[in-house]
């Protein structure tokens, strides 16, 4: 059966990623997952991601119990389940981080900083936290849903990172160094240019990696970008994947077909609907989702302004237009012969399909779409036997309209 062997070196890392965090004379910041980590870095902070703790929570199936705790403080079920699931953590003081390495939950934070590229709700979910812990808290809150990031939009965001120094520079006692920003950032863009070639391995059949692989292996480019530790990391993750593709092994002898992911994944049925596909010959070798932590545009030589732009044109950022041309670029560079849309409940700013775009795909590209109902956490929203019948049935119908091969 086929394995990727750097899995062990990952799970090593995340593991004394989490129990770093025992360490209470370190100072903390908590970050949105496309947040500006290398700029907390550079102040010394070791960087939380509630984020993160959600995806765990929806991958141990925690949420289900969790969710309902946060409707008693007014947050509505129907909204972002990350946010409802790590709240209802914190007030039922329940998480797996307990169980898996002994902290009683997330480090308490000396600062929160917010992103709001990709939702308002991260605003709404950190400022709660920096009310019960009273804790400084600061933000960006760029222009959304931008069709080309123009030297506007750079200007201002960029104005925005410096903002927030004088907060940081108090909440770390240090002084803002921009040698550290540029070293950060330096190791950060070799990070993430590595995490783009890992990804694009995939181009190849068969493909080393499937999207289910890598949402796993994208765990330290979300926590620890700006560390050697995630450079080097994917440094090794390439070497290996890149030797399978010129031994031809992948995660399938034959490919029947190959399609791209779109939206988030359902973190509590990872294993099931990797499985499915695999038994379908089906290779899942592409998404929007694990792209969100490939940044082209760092560049030390202008640290503000090449984050404000890597943060500024992420993927979930962009208007329906700028997504169906990346969308288009993807499908042929990964020789796509159809596209799966989950529409998670709890998250509209995921979802892609509900304002016509695999109508559009199907009509621009040629390639058959489907959209699947779901949720990032909440179970409840996701029915497995529906599904599977519905992937099943779309394989098939790919199989007879394949434009690829
Ligand atoms: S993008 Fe969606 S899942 Fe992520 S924090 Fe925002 S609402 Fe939640």
């Amino acid at each position: 059966m086929y394995k990727i062997e750097t899995t062990k070196i990952m799970k090593e890392i995340m593991s004394n990623y989490f129990l770093g965090m025992k360490d209470a004379r370190k100072k903390y910041a908590w970050c949105t997952s496309v947040g500006p980590a290398e700029l907390l870095r550079s102040f010394g902070f070791e960087v939380h991601f509630p984020e993160n703790h959600g995806a765990l929570l929806g991958a141990t199936r925690s949420s289900g119990d969790l969710i309902p705790e946060s409707a008693s403080l007014g947050y509505n079920n129907d909204i972002c389940s990350y946010l409802t699931s790590d709240i209802g953590s914190y007030l039922k003081k329940q998480t797996p981080l307990q169980e898996h390495y002994g902290l009683e939950g997330p480090p308490k934070p000396d600062i929160i900083v917010y992103n709001t590229n990709q939702c308002r709700e991260v605003q709404d979910w950190f400022t709660y936290f920096a009310r019960e812990f009273n804790c400084p808290i600061v933000g960006i809150t760029p222009p959304r849903h931008v069709d080309e990031v123009t030297d506007v939009h750079i200007n201002d965001v960029s104005n925005q990172f410096k903002a927030m120094i004088p907060a940081c520079e108090a909440a770390s006692g240090q002084k803002f160094d921009i040698d550290r920003f540029r070293e950060t950032l330096q190791l950060s863009k070799e990070a993430t240019d590595l995490w783009k070639k890992v990804l694009w391995t995939a181009t190849a059949s068969p493909s080393p990696i499937s999207f289910f692989d890598a949402t796993i292996h994208m765990g330290p480019i979300v926590v620890l970008r700006g560390t050697q530790v995630a450079k080097d990391y994917y440094t090794t993750l390439l070497k290996e994947l890149e030797s399978n593709v010129r031994n031809k092994v992948g995660f399938l002898e034959k490919e029947r077909c190959r399609i791209y992911w779109d939206g988030m994944p359902i973190w509590g049925k990872l294993r099931p609907m990797s499985e499915l596909f695999l038994q379908n010959h089906a290779a899942v070798v592409a998404s929007t989702y694990c792209n969100s932590w490939v940044f082209d545009a760092f560049d030390v030589e202008h640290p503000f302004e090449s984050s404000a732009k890597a943060y500024t044109e992420i993927f979930i950022n962009r208007s329906e237009e700028a997504k169906e041309k990346i969308l288009a670029r993807l499908v042929e560079d990964f020789r796509i012969d159809g596209m799966i849309f989950h529409d998670a409940k709890t998250c509209a700013n995921n979802s892609n399909s509900r304002f016509g775009m695999p109508q559009r795909i199907t009509e621009k590209l040629g390639i058959p779409t489907l959209v699947v109902e779901g949720d990032l956490c909440d179970l409840r929203f996701y029915s497995e036997g529906q599904t599977t019948t519905k992937i099943e049935s779309f394989i098939e119908q790919i199989e007879n309209s394949k434009v690829y091969s």
